[in-house]
């Protein structure tokens, strides 16, 4: 299959282009949408908001979750908030600034139209929350509060304490429910969708693994929506879920659907540092806390005095100091960068060296302890568990982690990737955030896609017809199980001296190492080096107890791992054919005279989809040129 990469943007002035889109879209009548089927991979808020209005809308939804509840998506771990541009606080704040910031927050990576589609929908996505109950914060007065997230010069993120993602799903969750009661949702949770499968270059289904009995499962549909989240945990350590991971995307890719810029991985500047090789998962101390902790580092290297005797004049507020425009909120790819290089030039603080202080001492002299335990007061008390300090009295150690991958399927204008009737949403396609996404804008981008962009898309691709009867009857369905059933086997008869766990944790080192914060051609080419060998190793010497026919998470593990692997070798070939630094890929050799990102936009102003040509065979590069017509490329600046 050879793949064409055609956006579909459509005509027009940047603010009547949604509008004009979903004129010209064609419509499926309210008593034919019953006719039509659509599977949705995920539970989270991209795929219960998709699924719960496709179901509304009088579509046969199946949807499905590995989690044995779509209230355990990952969705529920986000802390710190959505932005939307309401402008509630009269600071200037606009659809078109929200759309500015996002697009140089991605550092001039992302596709224009779709990033002003979303932030002129983000005011609808308050909207519906509310009306659902979602209870966010709100002023002494009763209206809405906002705060600021790194990147930002005004407060447009909507939050609900440090629950925002629980409160957005128990929303989207109710919604779901509703319509899985009235019959229009059925759903397949502990179900792991292991393949697509695709009838006459269409996606018409998709092969599932019970979880719980082993069971392997064909279901045809009209149309997949995949809201599978992102691939963090390609590093292993990471602040995703432990179960987040890339086999849905990762098998639709190998199917046809094109992979866009795989190497943009986020680094978050604000987390628990890690505190040894026992350690499987990483902490988010959400973004929140930059509007009123301070970032700093002893000026005197190797200073080992408790921070609260270091007095302020040998303190280096490093980011207030180098970008006094936005302060402790740069966004997270410079904030994280900067951090590392306190560390690495041996200002370091903490266990190695490998912490920079986030401190609170100023804002409870300011507002008190109270004001501060009301705004974070559960970031705080989880702080406090893991590390056994008190940030009330002694400053959080921080460190930047892994945290959220900007790159996933391509998709086009309407979220199509490059394989007709497969769309992707939320995290797992590559859309809105460039190289670098701002806080708060995932779960704006998941509701977005989820609430009020699939719904209709869908629509379109099913009304243009030429769909052709389709049943699980269908050979494609045969030999896509027989592949799974395969797999499934050979994991289990391997019967190495390894465990899963061993070799996740041994990739995710190397990843970290030589394509996470700081990268180099020597280095990403080592990368490239080992990694087909130590997957060779994995295939020849994992150990995977128990059986294939009831619960046995070493299994499910396995098989995540195992993509993990193939996904790992493309992040690194994408990090080394840009030639380049762009928001999170930092490439060592392409840097500023004072070490900010420097990009080439006369060779690389473009989403870089790679086409799978076979396992044996070298991914093909596809480019999708970026024109920018209403933001200016320049260096970004946020001093
Ligand atoms: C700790 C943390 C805090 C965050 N805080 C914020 C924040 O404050 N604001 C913000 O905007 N963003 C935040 N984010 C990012 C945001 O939470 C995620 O990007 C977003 O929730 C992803 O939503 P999603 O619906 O795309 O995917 P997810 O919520 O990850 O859901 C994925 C779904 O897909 C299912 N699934 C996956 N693979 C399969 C398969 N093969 N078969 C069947 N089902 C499958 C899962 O079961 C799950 O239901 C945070 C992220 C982290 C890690």
């Amino acid at each position: 299959m050879s793949i064409e990469l055609n956006a579909r943007i459509p005509e027009g002035p940047i603010e009547r282009k949604w509008e004009r889109a979903k004129f010209e879209m064609k419509l499926v009548n309210p008593a034919n949408k019953r006719k039509h089927s659509v599977i949705v991979v995920g539970s989270g808020l991209a795929g219960a908001s998709a699924a719960a209005t496709m179901s509304e809308l009088g579509y046969r939804v199946k949807c499905f979750c590995f989690q044995d509840s779509p209230r355990r998506a990952h969705s529920i771990a986000a802390q710190g908030g959505i932005n939307a541009a309401k402008n509630y606080q009269n600071d200037g704040d606009s659809v078109f600034r929200l759309f500015y910031d996002t697009v140089k927050g991605g550092d001039f990576r992302a596709r224009e139209a779709n990033v002003y589609r979303l932030a002129e929908i983000s005011v609808q996505i308050i909207d519906q929350a509310v009306a659902q109950g979602v209870p966010f914060a709100r002023e002494y007065g009763g209206l809405l509060d906002n705060r600021s997230f790194g990147g930002a010069q005004v407060s447009r993120t909507f939050y609900a304490r440090g629950q925002t993602g629980q409160q957005l799903l128990l929303g989207a969750y109710q919604a779901l429910e509703k319509e899985i009661n009235a019959g229009g949702v059925t759903m397949f949770p502990r179900t792991e969708m292991l393949d697509l499968v695709v009838v006459d270059g269409r996606a018409r289904g998709i092969i599932t693994r019970n979880l719980v009995t082993g069971a392997v499962e064909s279901h045809a549909a009209d149309a997949v929506v995949l809201a599978s989240g992102g691939y963090g945990n390609v590093f292993f350590l990471s602040t995703n879920a432990k179960g987040s991971n890339c086999t849905a995307i990762w098998r639709a890719h190998k199917r046809g659907a094109a992979f866009a810029n795989p190497c943009y991985t986020q680094i978050h500047p604000t987390c628990i540092p890690v505190s040894g090789d026992h350690q499987s998962k990483l902490t988010l101390m959400s973004e929140s806390l930059r509007n009123d902790g301070r970032v700093w580092v002893p000026k005197q290297k190797g200073d080992q005095r408790p921070p609260n005797q270091i007095p302020v004049e040998e303190r280096d507020y490093y980011l207030e100091r180098r970008y006094p425009s936005f302060g402790n909120l740069v966004p997270r790819d410079v904030a994280s960068r900067n951090a590392k290089e306190q560390c690495d030039s041996g200002h370091g603080v903490g266990p190695g060296g490998y912490g920079v202080y986030l401190d609170f001492r100023d804002a409870i002299s300011r507002l008190g302890e109270a004001r501060i335990r009301e705004r974070y007061g559960n970031l705080f008390e989880m702080y406090q568990r893991i590390t056994d300090e008190d940030p009330y009295h002694v400053p959080m150690r921080i460190y930047p982690a892994v945290h959220y991958t900007m790159g996933g399927l391509w998709v086009d204008y309407n979220l199509m990737s490059t394989i007709p009737g497969l769309h992707v949403i939320g995290e797992a396609n590559f859309s809105d955030h460039g190289a670098n996404r701002l806080g708060a804008s995932a779960l704006m981008q998941g509701l977005a896609d989820g609430y009020f962009v699939i719904p209709l898309t869908i629509g379109n691709y099913l009304a243009q017809g030429g769909l052709t009867p389709v049943t699980e009857e269908h050979p494609a369905f045969a030999v896509a199980r027989a592949g799974v059933e395969a797999r499934t086997a050979r994991l289990l008869a391997t019967r190495g001296s390894r465990t899963v766990d061993s070799f996740h944790r041994e990739l995710g080192q190397l990843m970290w190492n030589k394509c996470g914060m700081a990268r180099t051609a020597e280095g990403l080419r080592e990368a490239l080096d080992e990694i087909p060998r130590l997957r060779e190793q994995y295939w020849r010497d994992v150990n995977v107890p128990g059986s294939g026919d009831s619960l046995n998470q070493s299994l499910e593990k396995a098989g995540r791992v195992a993509d993990h692997f193939e996904l790992a070798e493309l992040m690194c070939r994408d990090a080394l054919h840009r030639e380049e630094s762009c928001g999170g890929h930092f490439r060592v050799e392409h840097q500023t005279p004072d070490g900010e990102a420097l990009r080439d936009d006369e060779a690389f102003a473009y989403v870089a989809a790679w086409e799978h040509r076979g396992d044996d065979a070298e991914p093909v590069l596809h480019r999708e040129p970026l024109a920018f017509e209403q933001v200016h490329l320049t260096q970004r600046s946020y001093k």
